[in-house]
């Protein structure tokens, strides 16, 4: 096939980027360094959107510690090669070299000191310094594919661009609101690419109680409390937040990666806490369970878990089998997934474009040559922490040094 459309106007590049995140920006960066002519399309008036408000306006930019286990995929092994040829310690050495201060906030965490806006200017410089164009409030109407060179034709609102390699860097669905589609998706579909169906991540869940009853602590929320959160074997130590609806807070985003609609996770709300030690100093309490469980709650949480947990009645007075429940209650507490906060309030799309239709080396297609996904449109969802931007780093990266 021989683009009908291939017209004089038509501008050619070695490669075309559709979208300006993390991903997009830094294969363009890497591109345009190895001296590729390289032009990325934004259908935002800005880049960087994501970038600006993540990590509460820091940018929790990357992690200390990164590996393919805090990676979630349905094929674990698929992250690794990406993320060892650009490891965390290559972008805090780009940080360093924009002179952005960042610290370490907790469990390996690095943020801006100042602003998130200093990871936009840092990429949109690095993209200056690679000569990489940009076009923003840029519409793509059509892409069209030919086995000969230039392999690729995009229709654009700012006219027609053809290129030798295509990287579809579009994101996921999380936050409509900050320009998120489903254009990947489409793509991947428009060129036999399998896609892995995606769901919301790092999202607050609606939980049920296990016996089907609703979600009885609307009252708490705003509390927050530590607890060990599990599913699917994963465990997290951290916060969790109670909220209207149902959970939120770290412990919840990181386990809802874990669980669907409709499966289950525990919570184990007294980590600190032995549980022989518990069963036997209950066996002797004169207090109800309400009023026993505050010297470790505030007073609302202890009063709403003792009403849902045990019976009115002091601990002593209650059948052993009672007692148990309650203790097992608290260090296992298992809940059911009614729904969740939806892709408006998720951090993340769990699936997307299927790992087993690209090279973890380049994120090349095998069965389309020239068209390259990278970032979060990918079958790789980071835990919460800093993993889902050194994902759209090293993937960026890869492809960027062979397209
Ligand atoms: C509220 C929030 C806070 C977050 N905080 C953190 C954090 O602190 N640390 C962390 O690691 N991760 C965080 N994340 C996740 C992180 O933002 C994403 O994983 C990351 O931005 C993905 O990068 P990306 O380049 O693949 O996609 P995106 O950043 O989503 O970029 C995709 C770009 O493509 C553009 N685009 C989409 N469709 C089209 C189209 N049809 N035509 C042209 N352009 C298009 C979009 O407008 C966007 O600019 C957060 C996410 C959210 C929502």
């Amino acid at each position: 096939m021989v683009f009908q459309g291939l017209s004089n106007s038509t501008e050619q590049f070695d490669v075309v980027i559709v979208g300006a995140g993390g991903a997009g920006l830094m294969g363009a960066r890497t591109a345009g360094l190895r001296h590729r002519s390289v032009l990325v399309l934004e259908h935002n008036e800005r880049i960087g959107k994501k970038i600006l408000i993540s990590g509460g306006g820091r940018c929790n930019f990357t992690n200390l510690d990164v590996g393919p286990e805090h990676y979630l995929s349905a094929n674990p092994h698929f992250c690794r090669s990406a993320l060892s040829r650009y490891p965390a310690d290559q972008f805090i050495e780009l940080v360093r070299e924009h002179g952005i201060a960042f610290y370490e906030k907790t469990l390996g965490q690095l943020f801006c000191r100042t602003s998130s806006r200093e990871i936009v200017e840092l990429l949109r410089a690095e993209c200056r310094r690679a000569g990489v164009h940009l076009k923003t409030g840029c519409r793509i109407h059509e892409i069209e594919r030919t086995d000969r060179e230039p392999r690729y034709l995009l229709k654009t609102s700012h006219g027609d661009f053809a290129c030798e390699s295509l990287v579809m860097a579009t994101g996921a669905l999380s936050f409509p609101k900050l320009g998120a589609t489903d254009f990947g998706y489409r793509v991947a579909e428009q060129f036999g690419v399998p896609v892995i169906d995606p769901r919301p991540g790092l999202v607050p869940l609606i939980p049920e109680l296990a016996d089907g009853r609703a979600w009885p602590f609307a009252e708490l929320s705003g509390i927050s409390l530590e607890c060990v959160a599990s599913a699917a074997g994963h465990a997290f130590r951290e916060n969790l937040l109670f909220t209207h609806q149902g959970l939120s807070g770290p412990a919840i985003l990181q386990v809802s990666n874990y669980c669907s609609m409709g499966e289950s996770f525990t919570l184990n709300l007294v980590p600190h806490l032995e549980r022989e030690a518990l069963l036997e100093e209950a066996r002797t309490q004169r207090f109800t369970a309400a009023r026993w469980l505050e010297q470790w709650f505030p007073k609302r949480v202890a009063a709403a878990l003792g009403r849902q947990l045990a019976p009115a009645t002091p601990l002593s007075q209650m059948k052993q089998s009672e007692r148990a429940r309650l203790i097992e209650q608290l260090f296992g507490w298992k809940l059911r997934v009614k729904d969740t906060g939806g892709y408006g309030r998720a951090e993340v799309t769990v699936g997307g474009v299927d790992t087993n239709a690209l090279s973890s080396k380049t994120m090349e297609c095998h069965a389309v040559a020239g068209l390259y996904f990278i970032g979060e449109v990918v079958d790789v969802t980071g835990w919460l922490g800093g993993y889902n931007f050194q994902w759209a780093w090293a993937s960026g990266h890869a492809a960027g040094e062979v397209i």
